[in-house]
């Protein structure tokens, strides 16, 4: 990880602490430790350790999302401290502080999928950028892949790949 990242990701932990502490005493008032940030792009949005009360964020759902998606995330994991399931009782603890929490939660998944997408195609960018000789075989791809025309080079099947991955977020 490079050092601007690891900055980037020491900013965003503490402003998610104080952020998060701040919708702590505002709302259910329970005990929380602490936040951490990480990088998950699959799994969920965000986890809270019921042992330790620390609340793990994923980047990609608290950079260049909605606020009032934001704010029902933090609400949504410290309820967890409540109530761990997902049950009547945990979405009525929601609702109370966020009464369009459907919504809200599609649009924050939403944006999520966005950032993650868009982090993709940024490390996608970058090694381009560091292998312009593959970015070049990649943009000149024709249909010669198809025409089974001397295509059995590694080189030139990671081209082909990273042609068609590439060309979903242009
Ligand atoms: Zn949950």
């Amino acid at each position: 990880m490079s050092v601007s990242n690891l900055n980037n990701l020491k900013l965003y932990e503490s402003f998610m602490d104080s952020y998060t502490r701040k919708i702590n005493e505002a709302t259910f008032n329970v005990p929380f430790k602490g936040v951490r940030i990480g990088n998950a792009k699959r799994t969920r949005l965000a986890q809270i350790n019921l042992k330790s009360k620390i609340i793990t964020f994923s980047r990609y759902a608290i950079e260049n999302v909605p606020e009032r998606g934001r704010r029902y995330l933090v609400i949504h994991e410290l309820a967890h401290v409540i109530e761990p399931s997902h049950n009547k009782k945990f979405w009525a603890l929601v609702k109370r502080y966020e009464p369009d929490y459907k919504i809200i939660e599609k649009q924050l998944e939403q944006a999520f999928v966005k950032n993650v997408k868009q982090a993709n195609y940024n490390e996608k960018k970058k090694i381009i950028k560091n292998d312009p000789g593959l970015f070049s075989v990649a943009e000149d791809l024709t249909l010669s892949f198809f025409k089974n025309e001397s295509v059995a080079s590694g080189g030139f099947v990671k081209a082909v790949q990273l042609k068609f991955e590439f060309t979903e977020f242009i």
